[in-house]
């Protein structure tokens, strides 16, 4: 049994300021926080019988997760390998499931002072007519190639928006925003919570994989107007509105494309 899991941190316990993602005093021990909280997903799924793990380390460079922090079972993909799956890259080999750590609220959400989707320089993203998330990207990857997501812990808007629209999804909220600040569960609360999840979500073994959307009317707003004039030269995009790029298709792959390219 091979599990994939997609890591990010702007939703993993006690993050909440922008320079503890990347670069800040703060970043080495919200690293190590990730590195913690994917190993617990790591130990929650041996326990339940993975045989192997497959670790998608998807924040920023992609180089956050400490490769020793993890268990020697499982392998680590570090970087970006452009072929168009970003977060998901790997999940096309032969995965059984999907486990997503350290999510967070989709571009245009209050729900964590670091909302966002893809970069912070796009204001909205909406699919359909819905503000998406990269989860709702994700998972739409992980359907692609039919396989389900099982197990998600982020914060509190993310996990409300997989209650939503993925009930079956067991999830663990790491924590929860208030305007600028976070308010957060104790880091071994976390790594108790998604080590329990994983195992119980794995054992479960009751998942659907959703059915992908027949159309996709992808709509990017940006936060600086010459965005949006570069990205509507994306072949088949337009753009809406000074600062909106819109681009429709009813493959999702075309969608990824375009994703690689301006998003
Ligand atoms: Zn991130």
């Amino acid at each position: 049994m091979k599990i994939f899991i997609s890591a990010d941190i702007e939703g993993v316990a006690g993050i909440g300021q922008w320079n503890e993602t990347e670069s800040g005093p703060w970043y080495d021990y919200f690293s190590k926080e990730m590195s913690r909280e994917v190993a617990a997903a790591c130990e929650g799924a041996l326990v339940a019988g993975a045989t192997e793990i497959y670790v998608k380390d998807g924040h920023h460079t992609a180089c956050n997760i400490y490769p020793d922090m993890l268990p020697k079972e499982a392998v680590l993909n570090r970087g970006w390998s452009g072929d168009g799956y970003g977060m998901m890259s790997g999940v096309q080999d032969d995965v059984d499931f999907v486990v997503m750590i350290g999510y967070h609220a989709a571009s245009y959400s209050d729900a964590n002072p670091l909302s966002h989707t893809s970069e912070n320089y796009i204001r909205k993203f909406a699919i359909n007519g819905q503000l998406a998330s990269e989860f709702m990207i994700n998972r739409y990857i992980a359907a692609l190639h039919q396989v389900p997501v099982i197990f998600l812990s982020g914060d509190q808007g993310i996990v409300d928006e997989v209650r939503t629209t993925d009930p079956g999804i067991s999830t663990f909220a790491t924590l929860q925003g208030r305007g600028g600040s976070t308010t957060s569960v104790h880091p071994e609360v976390a790594y108790e919570k998604i080590k329990e999840g994983v195992r119980q979500a794995v054992t479960l073994n009751k998942y659907y994989v959703p059915e992908l959307p027949e159309y996709f009317d992808v709509k990017i707003t940006y936060q600086e107007q010459n965005r949006a004039r570069k990205a509507a030269l994306f072949p088949g995009a337009k753009r809406i509105d000074p600062y909106t790029v819109q681009f429709e298709t009813d493959e999702y792959f075309e969608f990824l494309r375009f994703y690689t390219f301006v998003g």
